[in-house]
């Protein structure tokens, strides 16, 4: 059975209530009431399991999470507002001044100015590489090193990572490794591949229809016997994961992040990509399809496709071993200059002109004037955003639609 089929059971199982209401209750309250002063102390403690406040919790982003860790084979999960709420969260949980960042892959606009701009300004350096630096990755750790960042797929260069490699340098070195996997959820499984965090944007293909911003960061067990989280490279642990046990990494996020940086998820958030969750398994391996039969008869029509599912892909090979369930919604199209560009945007019909990615609907963007404007030339070259680069995610609809669509506006 692959991935995409034992999901199908499992999602709609678990969204779905067997009694009562079958859709999953909304409980849009900030606050709880705790009734006496002892259960008011447990619940402070710890030890009686009831809401606190929404901020630290809600019992419908709890069954958002539980639910997400059991997809990744975490051992819990926080749900946040964004995307960029759970990187926040999952980085800013292991950082302090002084340290450093390792992040590999072509990454996200946003992940990059957070490491690049707003951590920088509170003492955390960041390194970047390309996916196959493995050596020079090797090299650049230091004691300091608390973090290595990684994204599944490159967006938008669509380079993909030997993640089991890396995962075995990271966990050589005794440094967490964070995997963005928010562009192949279900298809990879970063902590079976060995990292200790994994991230997403449910913004995107999870909720999948625009209908909810959010986010969440799914933990690994802590092992009983050795660990590298009890190593003295993250000595800073021990006070909030005291008596934690496995469950380490959860109360440490939501101590050190969650609780004085406020990335909260909110309920009617949570219940909207819910409803997304029990429809991924049926989504992503039909988009995941449409996207390889558009992405090579776009090529063979003379278009410039980046996508490794091409043959002449450098990472082609690792898409077919490493990568069998497709690595996403994602295909660029590199229309030689800004003015072609612009002119194959506003002639589609088909496409949406947004920054979102992983919708029902096939959505496009022009690089470098939008998400990545900001950015300097150089920067931009190792993004690998090129003047006439287009980053296309695509939709529900039928491939063959899509295709006579883009040659058209492509004329
Ligand atoms: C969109 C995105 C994010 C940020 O998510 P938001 O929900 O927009 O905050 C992070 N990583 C990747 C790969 C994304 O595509």
């Amino acid at each position: 059975m692959n991935n995409y089929e034992q999901y199908c059971t499992k999602f709609v199982q678990a969204v779905g209530n067997k009694e009562g209401a079958i859709s999953p209750v909304i409980t849009s309250s900030a606050a709880f009431g705790y009734g006496d002063a002892q259960t008011a102390e447990g619940i402070f403690d710890g030890s009686v399991k009831k809401p606190l406040y929404s901020r630290m919790g809600n019992p419908t982003t709890a069954k958002l999470e539980s639910i997400m860790a059991e997809m990744d084979g975490g051992v819990g999960a926080v749900a946040t507002s964004s995307g960029m709420g759970a990187t926040t969260l999952a980085t800013m949980s292991l950082l302090e001044a002084g340290d450093e960042i390792i992040s590999i892959g072509g990454l996200f606009g946003g992940t990059y100015a957070l490491f690049d701009e707003t951590l920088k300004r509170f003492g955390i350096k960041t390194s970047f590489f390309d996916v196959d630096e493995l050596e020079n990755i090797k090299n650049a750790i230091t004691l300091k090193t608390k973090v290595v960042f990684l994204e599944s797929v490159g967006n938008p260069n669509m380079r993909l990572p030997d993640i089991k490699a890396i995962a075995a340098i990271a966990n050589k070195e005794g440094v967490a490794l964070i995997v963005d996997n928010t562009v192949t959820p279900i298809s990879i499984s970063p902590l079976a591949l060995g990292a200790d965090i994994v991230v997403y944007s449910t913004t995107k293909i999870i909720s999948g229809n625009a209908s909810a911003l959010g986010g969440c960061a799914v933990f690994r067990a802590i092992n009983d016997g050795d660990d590298k989280f009890k190593s003295s490279r993250y000595e800073f642990m021990k006070k909030p994961i005291k008596g934690a046990g496995k469950m380490a990494l959860i109360p440490n996020a939501k101590k050190r992040a969650l609780r004085d940086l406020g990335m909260s998820a909110n309920a009617n958030a949570s219940y909207q990509t819910l409803l997304g969750l029990e429809t991924l398994s049926l989504r992503l391996p039909r988009i995941v399809q449409s996207v390889e039969i558009i992405a090579k008869e776009l090529s063979k029509q003379g278009l410039n496709i980046n996508h490794p599912c091409l043959e002449s892909h450098p990472h082609h090979d690792r898409y077919k071993n490493d990568f069998s369930l497709g690595c996403g919604t994602l295909l660029t199209i590199d229309m030689g200059s800004k003015e072609s560009a612009y002119s194959f945007i506003n002639k589609t019909k088909i496409a949406t002109i947004t920054a979102n990615i992983g919708d029902s609907r096939t959505l496009a963007l022009h690089m470098a004037s939008t998400i990545y404007s900001d950015f300097d030339s150089k920067t931009r070259k190792f993004l690998g955003i090129t003047d006439g680069l287009i980053r296309i995610s695509i939709g529900l609809e039928n491939p063959q639609d899509i295709i006579d669509d883009f040659l058209n506006a492509a004329k």
